[in-house]
């Protein structure tokens, strides 16, 4: 794409990143914008870090159940307790499934949200929603839906497992990934794009080799956040659709889902604009841009197999079929059904993709 001709939108969010000061910036948000009913939207699992961040603020209602893709049912009942105690902020503090159920209530209740991310999902720089009927998955974009404000503080990611916070590490390097060939990839969201996958590489190795340091910590969050504002304004590219399909249909893990389909992905697209491939390739540390993946994939331990995530071999066929019609038609690498079922047995299997050798 030409640098002369573009059509550019960022959206409009205030980012507060600072190790250790969620508490202190949380109330500051709060404060700033008069709330004094929060809706405080935690997992058990997140229940400590709520604790942490939410002390001493006006907490009308109090939700702990949260459901990956975020179900219909799950939305309804949410949004019911939301109008019932008549809150008037959406605080959701934990993973990109507990942001998912902030942005569903804001989307119909049109209640203001303030992220406070624990993961490196990164829904908290995106306007885009889930909502899971059946085995359904829909997402759509609404701008009631991006957080007015993201209160980063890498001291909540310590106790992210070292394997989730790879695999939720990699569900950011592929928003940088396919940014850089979505059908709304332009200079700019590129641009953030490679500088997230440039302070991803660094930082997870860190994490892996000291996961209680808050340098790697500090870096993939920061690499987190550009990666899904390249994502938000580069939109969704082949991988985001392929790994919609597998999160929605067959339930499978999102992050490890993520992380297992890059490398193909990158191994189909690569060949076909060898410029942008090299710019991922640097980016990664290395040249050729698969094999620079596939040391970092090595050195910090990434799933490599979708059969080890719950995908059933059977069930390869039928994905082809729903991924095909959903196929970007900018998408650079050829792509039809075969190719299709060869790339997710090739996932399924945990082969070396193609051009990795
Ligand atoms: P998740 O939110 O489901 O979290 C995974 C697990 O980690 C959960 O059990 C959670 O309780 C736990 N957890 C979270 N933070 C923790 C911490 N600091 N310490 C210990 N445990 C912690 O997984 P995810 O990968 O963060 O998010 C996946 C969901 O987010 C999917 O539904 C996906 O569709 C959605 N998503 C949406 C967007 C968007 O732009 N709308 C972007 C990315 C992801």
């Amino acid at each position: 794409m030409p640098t002369n001709s573009f059509v550019h939108d960022t959206l409009g969010q205030r980012v507060v990143l600072e190790a250790g000061g969620a508490a202190k910036n949380l109330a500051a948000e709060v404060s700033r914008l008069g709330a004094d009913r929060i809706m405080l939207i935690a997992s058990d699992a997140e229940a400590d870090l709520a604790d942490r961040v939410a002390a001493g603020l006006p907490v009308a209602l109090r939700w702990t159940e949260v459901i990956q893709h975020v179900p219909v049912e799950l939305a309804e009942r949410a949004r019911e307790a939301a109008a019932s105690a008549a809150v008037d902020l959406l605080v959701p503090v934990g993973g990109g499934s507990t942001t998912g159920l902030a942005k569903a209530i804001a989307l119909s209740a049109r209640v203001p949200i303030v992220a406070v991310p624990t993961t490196y999902a990164g829904s908290e720089a995106t306007a885009v929603w889930g909502l899971t009927e059946g085995r359904h998955k829909t997402t759509g974009v609404h701008p009631s839906v991006l957080p007015v404000t993201v209160v980063y503080d890498s001291t909540l990611t310590l106790s992210l497992p070292v394997g989730l916070s790879v695999a939720s590490g990699f569900n950011a390097l592929a928003h940088c990934v396919d940014s850089m060939w979505a059908s709304g990839s332009d200079p700019i969201n590129r641009t953030l794009a490679l500088e997230g996958i440039r302070v991803l590489a660094a930082g997870l190795p860190k994490v892996v080799a000291d996961p209680s340091g808050i340098e790697g910590r500090d870096e993939c969050l920061y690499g987190a956040y550009l990666s899904a504002v390249a994502f938000a304004s580069a939109g969704s590219g082949l991988h985001h659709k392929i790994c919609h399909v597998l999160g929605g249909t067959y339930n499978l893990p999102h992050a490890e889902t993520h992380a297992v389909v890059l490398p193909h992905v990158l191994a189909l697209n690569a060949p076909a604009v060898p410029e942008i491939g090299l710019r991922i390739g640097r980016a990664l540390g290395g040249d050729e841009p698969v094999a620079a993946l596939e040391r970092l994939r090595a050195s910090v331990g990434a799933p490599r197999a979708l059969k080890d995530a719950g995908f059933d071999e059977a069930d390869i066929r039928d994905a082809a079929a729903r991924i095909l019609p959903v196929v970007p038609p900018s998408n650079p690498g050829p792509v039809d059904r075969r190719v299709l079922e060869a790339l997710l047995r090739a996932a399924w299997a945990g082969e070396t993709p193609v051009g990795a050798a």
